[in-house]
């Protein structure tokens, strides 16, 4: 068990708890599998299909951030996690294994951290592509409330130019 990475993603997440551990664990598989620590930029990219705690052990090891473009949210409600490589076009979808783990939090917990992370996850490959890196979008200003926002979220409206607060939704199950 590596201690102070767990600690350091515990003070990250502000928290211990299993959920977490099991985003600990599939960040270090993907980091045994690539042979990839953590990116600088968007040379590293993870899809997660859930929006648990284990998606910040994710990001605090492999530095895979909403910020910078390369955590991205699918979601599926599944313990699973894909990894791009940009540069070399490897990829990994880990798959949380059930398995029957200690019925107490804490000790699930400490198991889960214990564990060899190459055995709790299924490998395969992700059945998505990597999406494009992250753009920049001109920032357009809503007519309706006046607020800035990227040229992407803007919708036109009886010929007016409003963000997604203002605009009408129209929803027919497209
Ligand atoms: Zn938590
Ligand atoms: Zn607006």
């Amino acid at each position: 068990m590596n201690d102070a990475q767990w600690e350091a993603c515990v003070a990250f997440h502000g928290h211990a708890c299993p959920g977490l551990a099991i985003g600990f664990q599939a960040a270090r598989a993907a980091q045994i599998h690539l042979g990839f620590q953590s990116a600088a930029d968007e040379e590293l990219v993870c899809i997660t299909e859930n929006d648990a705690c284990g998606v910040d052990a994710v990001q605090y090891l492999t530095s895979c951030t909403m910020g910078k473009g390369n955590l991205i949210f699918r979601p599926s409600g599944k313990q699973a996690f894909s990894f791009f490589l940009r540069e070399t076009g490897a990829s990994i979808r880990l798959v949380w294994k059930p398995r029957a783990w200690p019925e107490e939090r804490q000790a699930k917990m400490e198991a889960i951290v214990a564990a060899d992370p190459a055995e709790l996850f299924s490998v395969t490959e992700p059945h998505y592509d990597v999406p494009e890196k992250a753009r920049l979008f001109d920032t357009i200003t809503c007519e309706n409330c006046g607020e800035g926002t990227a040229e992407l979220f803007i919708r036109l409206q009886n010929g007016r130019q409003l963000c997604t607060d203002c605009a009408d939704t129209y929803n027919r199950g497209w």
